[in-house]
């Protein structure tokens, strides 16, 4: 692998103002990346666990995925949804038949993938559920930054933002069955949720939970809906994580992985779901022959015999380090699965001075709360890198 900084790019000024200012960024300015690592335009290396947040799942520039784009910018880019191009339908049945569920609709980002299927709900129910339209989504959840999908998050520091925001998305606390089915009225339509939640601190679903909503959803004749934007992909370890209970969704999205890092994500769902008609939805990028050609590519990446193989084999050597560096620390352990795990650091509130400290010794991490790490590294991440990233972690967490 060619880690050799090919030449460092004129970054100007650094002044960074002509941005609108949306996040706290750190004054480093990324110019190159390869696998598990990136430079900054000082030369600087660092080890990336964060990867664009779970998106880069083959790692930085992947060359396979490179091939592809340069290869398919050749031939075509964008014809308009308005016409068919040939990766959009090879990609189309490639994704449909991975995830079993049997129509496709391709977007651009994980919110307007969410914002599709909070549509196609409300259309169902109007035809077949009386107009019934209420989504019931879950405490602390997280699905994007459109207007409906910050309603349906459960963010608490968003609800007195951009009001008045989208009706019709009741709040029930995670892994409680009974909450959901008090919830249920006349006007529900479907329950939505994550998997796994991600964004706010790596909060799984458990399987009976998953189990019970399938069967909950479907004796009340109202949909379920899986938000699969960060644990799809193979992120935890099967390519989708609602295989791990045997259960399937009628409609389901996906982002961040499904792209390696290019703009791509999915709507799929059941046949029986799918009543748009012409008009209802589409977008002037949506399934174009780039992004396409990408997600196939991708998708047969994941899909090669032994790649989740690997991804659990890495997943069991990051759990076992970051347990092994909880008892020697005196913290409280990991949880998630797959390469979405995060360290719960018990009484600590330090998360932010960790990663801060971290990006001086060139390791990249994330602290979704101030009290838990989130590592989402490449699904390809080596086992050297785990125990490189561990090393380090181990003298951050000695600081106090
Ligand atoms: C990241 C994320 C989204 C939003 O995806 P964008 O591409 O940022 O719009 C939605 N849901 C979940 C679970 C996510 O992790």
């Amino acid at each position: 692998m060619n880690t050799q900084i090919l030449e460092k790019p004129d970054t100007g000024t650094a002044d960074f103002s002509a941005l609108m200012e949306i996040t706290n960024r750190p004054p480093i300015v990324f110019t190159q990346g390869r696998g598990a690592w990136l430079w900054d335009s000082d030369g600087k290396r660092y080890l990336d666990f964060v990867q664009g947040w779970a998106v880069n799942c083959l790692g930085h520039c992947p060359p396979a995925i490179a091939s592809v784009m340069v290869e398919q910018s050749t031939q075509l880019l964008n014809c308009s949804p308005a016409f068919y191009n040939a990766p959009m339908v090879q990609y189309a049945e490639a994704l449909t038949a991975a995830s079993g569920l049997e129509r496709v609709f391709l977007a651009n980002s994980g919110g307007e993938a969410n914002e599709g299927a909070i549509k196609l709900a409300r259309k169902w129910g109007a035809l077949h559920r009386g107009g019934a339209y209420e989504i019931i989504t879950i405490d602390h959840g997280f699905h994007g930054r459109t207007l409906a999908t910050m309603s349906a998050s459960g963010k608490a520091q968003w609800d007195a933002l951009f009001e008045p925001k989208v009706a019709g998305f009741p709040h029930v606390p995670l892994n409680d069955l009974k909450a959901v089915e008090a919830a249920i009225t006349e006007e529900t339509v479907a329950v939505m949720l994550e998997p796994i939640q991600g964004e706010s601190g790596v909060w799984p679903a458990t399987d009976d939970y998953l189990i019970g909503l399938r069967k909950l959803t479907e004796q009340h004749g109202i949909l379920l809906i899986l938000d699969e934007i960060q644990t799809g992909m193979g992120r935890t370890g099967k390519m989708f994580c609602f295989e791990h209970t045997g259960i399937r969704p009628d409609i389901m999205t996906l982002g961040k992985g499904i792209g390696a890092g290019a703009p791509l994500a999915a709507l799929l769902a059941r046949v029986e779901v799918c009543c748009f008609e012409p008009g209802d939805q589409g977008g002037t990028y949506n399934g174009n022959a780039l992004m396409a050609a990408i997600g196939l590519a991708v998708l047969k990446k994941l899909s090669a015999p032994g790649f989740l193989d690997q991804v659990n084999i890495a997943s069991r050597h990051l759990w076992q380090g970051l347990e092994d560096l909880s008892a020697k620390h005196n913290l409280a352990g990991a949880r998630g699965k797959g390469l979405l795990l995060a360290l719960n650091l018990g009484d600590r509130t330090d998360g932010g001075a960790i990663v801060e400290n971290g990006i001086a010794q060139g390791l990249l991490l994330n602290a979704p709360a101030p009290n838990a790490l989130r590592f989402m590294p490449a699904l390809n991440v080596h086992q050297t890198e785990i125990a490189e990233m561990l090393a380090i972690l181990d003298g951050l967490l000695a600081v106090h």
